[in-house]
């Protein structure tokens, strides 16, 4: 009898605590829906898009794109015009936010966030140097100097400068 008695009230107490331990996942899932819905603690779909650095951000096929910009770029080395890659940004893989489509300087920039991307951010896609003292394989010496001029104007932010759409960029190393 007195077994019995033991085997119900470790029952009872098991059930407790079953209730307990359910209780407090309901909660548990309650506040992480609330969190997300009101402040968007663990997921959003901007959230990735606005940490990422900008050179590593890739593109969803399907993705929604919030922001895409077109600026310019003409490279000049000692005087002649370099060619940039039409492929940059695009592997078999995927396609870079920040890419080319032709080989007329067009920097495209397509993001599902509204963002910053730099010049240095490209170069870091294309996998060359660039900032106040390199471009390309050329570095600035006693008798070679490097410039950027965007929309005709010298600029010294070099790698460090946003993009914006239509800046036409020019870097010139003589
Ligand atoms: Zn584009």
């Amino acid at each position: 009898m007195e077994y019995i008695e033991e085997k119900k009230m470790a029952h009872e107490s098991g059930n407790n605590n079953y209730r307990k331990i359910a209780f407090y996942a309901v909660l548990a899932v309650l506040i992480i829906i609330f969190l997300q819905w009101k402040y968007q603690v663990f997921f959003s779909p901007d959230k990735e898009c606005l940490s990422i650095d900008g050179s590593k951000l890739m593109l969803e096929s399907h993705g929604k794109i919030k922001m895409h910009i077109h600026p310019e770029l003409k490279i000049k080395i000692n005087g002649k015009n370099i060619e940039i890659p039409a492929s940059i940004g695009i592997t078999n893989t995927g396609m870079n936010a920040i890419h080319m489509h032709t080989l007329d300087g067009v920097i495209h920039v397509e993001a599902p966030c509204v963002r910053d991307f730099t010049l240095g951010d490209f170069f870091e896609v294309w996998g060359k140097s660039f900032d106040s003292e390199h471009i390309l394989e050329h570095t600035v010496n006693e008798t070679s100097k490097l410039k950027m001029l965007v929309n005709g104007r010298e600029n010294n932010e070099f790698e460090r400068l946003v993009l914006k759409d239509k800046d036409e960029i020019e870097i010139i190393y003589e």
